[in-house]
């Protein structure tokens, strides 16, 4: 008999080539925002600039110190900015790290946010906030975070290099894989995720080949707009739980761990969750065989395929499983014991499918 809970979100999104230039605006005067933080890496700042012109009259400040992980620090200066400059909205233009910035303003103020996303971290669309303070990153929900309007441009995505565009876009395909066995997984969220699996593996090779390919470029932001959507309702799992290990623990690279892991853990949860696996496959083109199909698709992206080319070392791994053991997910559906998980980062270690 089919039971499940969906909590669905609030957010406006709007999406299009170009939109970025002619509707911010609009979204601007939707929130009655008449002081506007602008929260932006210097990377953007000319980008910025063009795309504030046609309301730059309600910009009170800008704020570009951006850093990854969002250390304290910096939140707590982009805190001090909004309230010098008496800010009534905080607009993000950038990557995860810059949403994340404007999160932690909206967390400590409740102001609201207009998300531009740059990137295909997906976090425009969750309300899940993330600090770091003396190495340790904490996180939490709070629907005040959740951006109340998100413009999605892929326009904006055309300079993300090759080898960022994959392994960020397989970070959002980590989203949908993982949708379909964590905690708060149901139909719908399932849906979002089998579509957005199937955008994203339409879009990256176009985009990797040709890092112009609008219609690649779509694809891909489309499917990380689902990632997200997927991940901020069913929440996360086994994969994440490693990733964020690794990525905590030995300073592996955020996007980079993700693709290396992402194929490893889907074999080895694909026995044990036969009915997600089929969707999966689905959605990748090869119903039968998920894993290998995601084996298939990263090997023709620039990323890297093994936890030893990211520089972990192979002492490392009795102790990076112990860590993650602590914290597996109780409902994963493969039980995980010690030597089942040290044969999987094993496998992700050499890069080599499981058996
Ligand atoms: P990022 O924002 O750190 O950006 C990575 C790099 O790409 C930066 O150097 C940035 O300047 C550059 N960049 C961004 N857009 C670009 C573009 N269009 N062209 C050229 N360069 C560009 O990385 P990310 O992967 O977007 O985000 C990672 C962060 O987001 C992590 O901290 C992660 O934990 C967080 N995250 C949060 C959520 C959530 O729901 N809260 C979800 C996913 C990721």
């Amino acid at each position: 008999m089919r039971e499940f809970e969906y909590q669905a979100l609030p957010g406006r999104v709007v999406f299009g080539a170009g939109a970025a230039r002619t509707r911010l605006a609009a979204e601007v005067e939707r929130l009655g925002a008449s002081r506007v933080l602008l929260v932006a890496g210097e990377r953007d700042a000319a980008l910025v600039r063009e795309l504030v012109a046609p309301f730059a009259d309600r910009v009170a400040g800008t704020f570009s110190g951006i850093r990854q992980h969002v250390p304290l620090a910096v939140a707590e200066q982009a805190r001090g900015l909004a309230g010098s400059v008496a800010a009534d909205a905080v607009l993000s233009v950038g990557g995860g790290s810059t949403t994340g910035t404007a999160k932690a303003i909206a967390l400590s103020t409740g102001l609201p946010v207009i998300a531009v996303p740059t990137t295909y971290s997906g976090s425009e669309v969750t309300p899940i906030w993330g600090l770091t303070e003396n190495d340790r990153k904490t996180t939490g929900t709070d629907p005040v975070v959740l951006p109340r309007s998100v413009v999605y441009d892929p326009e904006l995505t055309v300079s993300l290099p090759a080898d960022l565009s994959a392994a960020s876009g397989l970070n959002a395909m980590a989203h949908c894989v993982e949708a379909f066995w964590a905690p708060r997984r149901n139909p719908i969220s399932a849906l979002i995720a089998e579509e957005g699996i199937r955008a994203l593996a339409s879009g990256l090779p176009g985009v990797v080949a040709d890092g112009g390919d609008l219609d690649g470029r779509a694809e891909l932001l489309y499917g990380s707009y689902l990632a997200g959507a997927a991940l901020a309702v069913a929440g996360t799992g086994l994969h994440h739980k490693i990733c964020h290990v690794l990525g905590g623990a030995y300073d592996l690279p955020h996007a980079q761990t993700h693709a290396v892991m992402l194929p490893h853990v889907l074999a080895f949860n694909a026995p044990g969750a036969p009915d997600a696996a089929r969707r999966i496959g689905r959605a990748l083109g090869a119903a039968d065989d998920p894993a290998g199909a995601l084996h298939a698709l990263a090997s023709r992206l620039p990323v890297p395929r093994s936890l030893r080319e990211l520089g972990l070392r192979d002492d490392r791994l009795d102790d990076a499983a112990a860590l993650i053991h602590g914290i597996v997910p109780a409902d994963n559906p493969t039980p995980v014991d010690a030597a089942s998980l040290r044969a999987l980062l094993q496998a992700a270690w050499t890069g080599a499918p499981l058996d």
